[in-house]
């Protein structure tokens, strides 16, 4: 069974009726880039920087990080490395100061909001992004964005961090695109801010379920409760993909519903033509998309759309 699988490395993610789709990994640290090779991955979709952060008494200063994701960038050989910004707190909590204890944290300072409270933080990992940006094609992905000014305050630290680059005659790629992540409900319910504002949307379905349905994803006793085929997440995660597609954005899914084969024909009815997952999970997807028809999904599912029961949901979804 593995090696059936491991012999789709090298064929192309495409669907029965010739739609490309892109299956990238995620990452956690530069030493997984190893495996994303080995299953041949079209690029990083998600290196979750926080990684470097963690479980540490002293951040990593610029060099130490530039080190990191030029790693990654060289090992991908030209192919996307989309790096996201420090997703700190909550699930995530530094060792190193970091937010102090919160009633609500993943309600809390975390994520984007934790890095622009931070600014001299922030603007060592812009300056060690845009260096690796030299090495392979990098792209800046910011985590946790509900409110436009959030996204323009993010540009500004950019810009400012690119024009100190440039002051220092240091290298780094000047069309290096911006990204954001959809995972929280205002996010994807006012998705013309977005799209206006950035080149690419990937949508984090473990956090966007999360706050669509008031679960605590780390929390046990709620577990059953975290639903990816509720009708308001399904309704979320499509409106998401249709405004890329219309506004022109790639739009990926990085949560880990896009690394479950379950819901591969799902998403793929729902239009989307980019996966982000572990590595491990890349060839299973692989296969589901190789004996997908995207047209005949696209029409079930969009009938399956219309629907509210959760009975009626799960056996469409079972019966695509
Ligand atoms: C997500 O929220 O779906 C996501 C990909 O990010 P993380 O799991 O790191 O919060
Ligand atoms: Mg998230």
């Amino acid at each position: 069974e593995r090696s059936k699988l491991k012999r789709l490395r090298s064929t192309r993610a495409a669907t029965l009726d010739g739609e490309i789709v892109g299956l990238h990994a995620n990452i956690e640290l530069p030493a997984d880039a190893a495996q994303v090779r080995d299953v041949e991955a079209d690029g990083v979709g998600l290196f979750r920087t926080e990684f470097l952060f963690m479980n540490r008494d002293q951040l990593p200063d610029e060099e130490e990080q530039f080190e990191a994701y030029r790693a990654v960038a060289k090992a991908m050989g030209g192919k996307p490395v989309t790096i996201r910004t420090l997703d700190i707190g909550a699930d995530k909590p530094l060792q190193s100061g970091g937010p102090r204890t919160e009633t609500n944290p993943a309600l809390g300072l975390r994520a984007i909001r934790y890095s622009l409270a931070e600014p001299q933080m922030f603007l060592t990992q812009l300056r060690a992004l845009l260096r690796a940006s030299h090495y392979g094609k990098v792209q800046i992905l910011v985590p946790m964005l509900a409110h436009a000014h959030e996204i323009d305050a993010t540009l500004t630290a950019i810009t400012l961090a690119k024009a100190q680059l440039r002051a220092e005659k240091v290298k780094f790629d000047e069309n290096v695109a911006v990204g954001g992540m959809i995972e929280i409900p205002a996010a994807a319910l006012s998705l013309g801010v977005f799209v206006k504002r950035l080149q690419f949307l990937s949508i984090g379905t473990n956090d966007l379920i999360q706050y669509t349905l008031a679960i605590d994803r780390t929390d046990e006793s709620v577990a059953h409760l975290y639903d990816p085929l509720h009708p308001a997440v399904l309704r979320l995660i499509s409106m998401t993909i249709q405004a890329g597609a219309k506004h022109g954005l790639p739009v990926s899914v990085c949560g880990e519903m896009a690394g479950d084969s379950s819901y591969t024909r799902l998403l793929l009815g729902m239009g989307l033509r980019s996966f982000s997952m572990h590595p491990a999970q890349i060839l299973e997807v692989k296969r589901e998309i190789l004996r997908a028809d995207s047209q005949e999904l696209a029409a079930k599912v969009t009938k399956l759309m219309r629907q509210d029961e959760p009975d009626r949901i799960n056996e469409a979804v079972d019966k695509l």
